[in-house]
């Protein structure tokens, strides 16, 4: 099983969609409970894509984490 690089950490995100528009093949909007998710996982680090870490450094409440 591949390990989760990304996650959202749902007690800091806003909802404000800067990472599902800036990225949208990384982030999603969850249609059941319109929370931001992770759409597609990279499959390691060095993958992560230069779209992923804008939106990463966008994210307002610095909501989506790294896992290393
Ligand atoms: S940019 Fe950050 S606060 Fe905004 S929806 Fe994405 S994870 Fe949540």
């Amino acid at each position: 099983m591949s390990k989760k690089i990304l996650s959202i950490d749902h007690s800091l995100c806003l909802n404000c969609q800067t990472c599902t528009i800036l990225d949208p093949k990384t982030f999603k909007v969850n249609s059941k409970n319109q929370k931001t998710e992770i759409k597609k996982q990279p499959t390691s680090i060095k993958k992560i894509t230069e779209d992923t870490k804008i939106a990463i450094e966008s994210c307002p409440s610095k909501a989506i984490k790294i896992n290393h």
